[in-house]
């Protein structure tokens, strides 16, 4: 079994490490240099991506996971995690630092425009489909306003009209073993992203 960290410096690390251990895998929190140099890929959850970025800092772990990313270890990012994975962000703090990862650019709280949280019925791609559409939940969440030619789209806002001017915006994206979602698998009950992610992880996906 694969042995997948959870980065424990804020957000919901309980739910994401619930969700990767009934998909298979090992768990562990990670705060400090020596695990994550331990563990097999990483899951950054949401929070507040401004926070993560201060915190990654102070513990020393941003250098670090910058070498571990560029070097290919797998990756999943939710919501603020996304913000973290990506090249550029539109709408963030001066001082934010971007992991990077995923070759795209987000922009920061853009359902907050309109409104604080939505959710949303959305396909998935490469996910099993016979079990039904994946309940999106967005927490002041970015989207994804554009992707290098190497990003595959998974997801994107269904055209309905609680969607409004989120229609048809990008959500969820994988670039090689790197994934990332604006919304929070980890809090419906339904563990196929993280499936998903530990089949990466063990690199059959
Ligand atoms: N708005 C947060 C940020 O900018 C993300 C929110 C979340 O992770 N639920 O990082």
């Amino acid at each position: 079994r694969p042995l997948i960290g959870v980065l424990a410096l804020q957000g919901d690390v309980r739910e994401h490490t619930a969700a990767l251990e009934s998909g298979g895998a090992r768990t562990l929190a990670v705060r400090r240099v020596a695990e994550l140099a331990d563990v097999d890929g990483l899951v950054i959850p949401g929070g507040e991506s401004t926070t993560i970025s201060r915190l990654l800092q102070t513990f020393e772990l941003l250098e670090p996971l910058r070498a571990r990313l560029a070097d290919g270890m797998p990756a999943y990012g939710s919501c603020a995690g996304m913000i973290l994975l990506a090249e550029k962000v539109l709408d963030g703090r001066p001082d934010q630092q971007q992991l990077g990862g995923i070759d795209m650019t987000v922009r920061r709280n853009a359902f907050g425009r309109q409104v604080d949280s939505f959710e949303a019925d959305l396909d998935l791609a490469g996910l099993d489909s016979a079990a039904g559409k994946i309940h999106a939940v967005f927490i002041r969440a970015p989207w994804v306003e554009a992707v290098s030619t190497g990003v595959d789209v998974l997801a994107t806002v269904p055209d309905t009209p609680a969607a409004g001017a989120a229609a048809g915006r990008i959500v969820a994206v994988r670039q090689g073993p790197v994934l990332a979602t604006a919304f929070h698998p980890e809090l419906t009950g339904d563990t196929r992203v993280h499936r998903l992610f530990v089949d990466v992880v063990r690199g059959r996906a």
